[in-house]
């Protein structure tokens, strides 16, 4: 990431949320905004407004973050190989702008059997438009 990328997110970003998205820190289990919110709509990326996760797929996996057993696509997010935290993780990033999202685990419900760990600062959520 180029220094001038760095002043763009500072600009456009919470202090938290940079941290999080661009410094791929996580936030507090339990206090993220999102965390008991179930509404229908999509959560799109805070720093580029991709769409990555529809409100179908969340559910509540009582680890104290939004998880969705599925991305919205598979366009939308990449995964990376994180060692940071002793053991091996998959790390979760936005695709388009390279934001840290959080992290994909292997113990999610059916049909994928995935669990995604997203961080509520790395979200934006916008209801579904009502016909
Ligand atoms: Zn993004």
């Amino acid at each position: 990431m180029g220094q001038k990328d760095e002043l763009k997110w500072l600009k456009l970003l919470t202090p938290e949320q940079y941290r999080i998205c661009r410094c791929g820190e996580t936030e507090t289990p339990f206090t993220g905004k999102y965390y008991h919110h179930f509404k229908a709509g999509v959560y799109q990326c805070a720093c580029c407004h991709a769409p990555l996760f529809d409100s179908e797929t969340k559910y509540d996996s009582s680890s104290g973050w939004p998880s969705f057993y599925a991305p919205i696509s598979d366009e939308a997010i990449k995964g990376m190989p994180d060692k940071t935290a002793g053991m091996l993780r998959i790390e979760v990033r936005c695709k388009k702008c390279d934001a840290h999202l959080g992290h994909v685990f292997e113990d999610g419900p059916e049909p994928t059997g995935l669990r995604f760990c997203i961080n509520s600062a790395a979200l934006e959520f916008t209801s579904k438009p009502t016909h």
